[in-house]
């Protein structure tokens, strides 16, 4: 399907959306069982888009009922692989299908630049469903090597209910990287988006219908953290989470699964990556441009954000010239304008949150090199200049706590050594970056970065092949990549005495 080109086009677009506001439960788009609905804000207008039916307990109750009967029933797990697959990968069909609508129904909710959601969100949605359709035929279970008297079979079963809590940075995104593998495993999926940006999972929720997936297998609980996501954290018939979020509440639900059924818990949490560039980088305009795309992706509301720009002393200046240059090229702008690369923060609380931040790292004695203040505030919506901060000691607040907003926090080291001793000297471990020619340094140095990742001369490149996660507190699992099946399923050893 082809997207619309212009400002206008996403504009009427936009307007034209039909918004699904209602939970979906057991097949069906159904309100809260209290009445109760929250608003739902516009980042870039500060107007109201739709009042949504705000869930809590009592919707957790009925959509763990029925998403235990689909399992229970093996409406969806019982299904042939093939049949499966070819649900799943309607489903990525059909959000192809509908990209314009649910880029800009991401847009209108979270505050990102139409850019962005229709050239990362939305086709990287339907990859990963698609994907993990095709693994479901491909997956091999094993036969040990016992001996001859023996046959041990080693299989993989779906665990039942799976609740995927995830956060509103990337909001079908992240719901991707969690429903896809769980339902590609056999389970019933309970989905409970971001208060922020609830509206692309409900749509998912009537498209994975349109798709032939089953009643009870997907449903959506639309609703606050503390009630419906602690409900589903807490509740004794979910057997797995998959949370994607900070780590503050990774931790709750690590307390909610000792306090109840001991649910596996998969966390994918906060992150503040270091970026090393190397006096030896092998293009410094290329690791400008992508220490500026790194931070001001998604308006710096990114897990995996490069926030602090390590830096060696000989190139120190000239790289920040750059990168400073490239932070100015990026003016908040509308983000159903196609050409805008920096959209509104999330909502009021994230940006006063963002501006916070920079007042503390003033107050720390690092210097702006850019940036700094509110933007487009006429507009009623969220806007924060892109931000360099340069000077910034790694023992500083901004070089330590996720500000989760466009502020880049450059530590300039004398050398390698000290680059990686200050990479490593924080308590999260996404993902890390070192620019250098020489190779066997960028080995070196790549091993002793405690990290889930990390990308030599380049950042922030992605594939869904490739597992996704962090040591230290950034979290414990891995999305992506068929890794991603291990906190899905249960391994199953068969042994088998075979007779004369
Ligand atoms: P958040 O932790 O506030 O919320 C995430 C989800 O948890 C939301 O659905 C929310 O409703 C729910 N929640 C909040 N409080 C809860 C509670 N008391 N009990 C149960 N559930 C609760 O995070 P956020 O602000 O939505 O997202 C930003 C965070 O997500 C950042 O820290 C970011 O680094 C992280 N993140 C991590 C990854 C990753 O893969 N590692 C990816 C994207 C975002």
């Amino acid at each position: 399907m082809s997207l619309p080109q212009t400002q206008q086009q996403w504009q009427a677009l936009a307007e034209a959306l039909s918004i699904r506001n209602l939970a979906f439960i057991d097949g069906r788009f159904t309100a809260a069982a209290s009445g109760k609905t929250f608003e739902c804000v516009n980042p870039a207008t500060g107007r109201v888009i739709a009042n949504v039916a705000e869930t809590d307990a009592e919707d957790v109750d009925r959509a763990v009922t029925a998403a235990r009967e689909a399992f229970e029933n093996r409406r969806w797990a019982g299904q042939p692989p093939v049949a499966r697959k070819a649900v799943l990968r309607r489903l990525a069909g059909l959000i192809r299908e509908h990209a314009g609508e649910l880029a800009a129904l991401e847009t209108l909710d979270m505050g990102k630049p139409v850019a962005e959601s229709s050239t990362i969100d939305i086709p990287s949605a339907a990859a990963t469903f698609d994907w993990y359709a095709e693994a479901i035929d491909k997956v091999y279970g094993e036969t040990a090597p016992t001996g001859d008297d023996v046959l041990a079979t080693v299989t993989r079963e779906p665990l039942g209910v799976v609740a995927a809590v995830v956060p509103w940075n990337f909001p079908l995104k992240m719901a991707g990287w969690k429903v896809a593998p769980a339902l590609a495993a056999g389970n019933s999926v309970i989905l409970k988006p971001a208060e922020q940006s609830p509206l692309t999972a409900i749509r998912l929720a009537e498209l994975a219908m349109e798709a032939g997936l089953p009643e009870g297998v997907l449903n959506v609980l639309p609703g606050f953290g503390p009630t419906t996501g602690k409900a589903l954290g807490l509740h004794r018939d979910v057997d797995a989470i998959g949370f994607t979020g900070s780590t503050e509440v990774g931790k709750l639900f690590l307390q909610y699964a000792g306090q109840s059924n001991m649910k596996r818990v998969g966390l994918e949490c906060g992150g503040k990556s270091p970026n090393i560039v190397l006096a030896d980088a092998p293009d410094l305009d290329a690791a400008a441009a992508a220490a500026a795309q790194g931070i001001f992706l998604n308006q710096g509301e990114v897990c995996t954000a490069g926030s602090r720009l390590i830096v060696e002393a000989s190139v120190h200046e000239t790289l920040i010239e750059r990168v400073v240059e490239h932070a100015r090229a990026r003016t908040p702008g509308d983000p159903l304008d196609p050409a805008t690369r920096l959209g509104a923060m999330v909502d009021d609380d994230q940006m006063q949150r963002v501006l916070d931040y920079i007042e503390v790292g003033r107050g720390e004695g690092a210097t702006v090199a850019t940036g700094g203040r509110r933007a487009r505030e006429d507009s009623g919506g969220f806007f924060i200049e892109p931000t360099v901060f340069d000077g910034v000691g790694n023992h500083m607040r901004i070089a330590r706590e996720e500000i989760f907003g466009p502020v880049l926090a450059t530590i300039p080291v004398a050398d390698a050594e000290e680059a990686v001793r200050v990479a490593n000297d924080t308590q999260y471990g996404l993902a890390a970056a070192v620019w250098t020619r020489d190779i066997n340094r960028a080995h070196r140095i790549s091993r002793a970065l405690r990290a889930g990742m990390v990308w030599v001369n380049c950042y922030d490149d992605d594939d869904i092949t490739v597992p996704f996660g962090g040591y230290k507190q950034s979290g414990m699992g891995r999305d992506k990549s068929l890794h991603a099946l291990e906190k899905y399923t249960e391994l199953k050893t068969t042994w088998i005495a075979l007779g004369e």
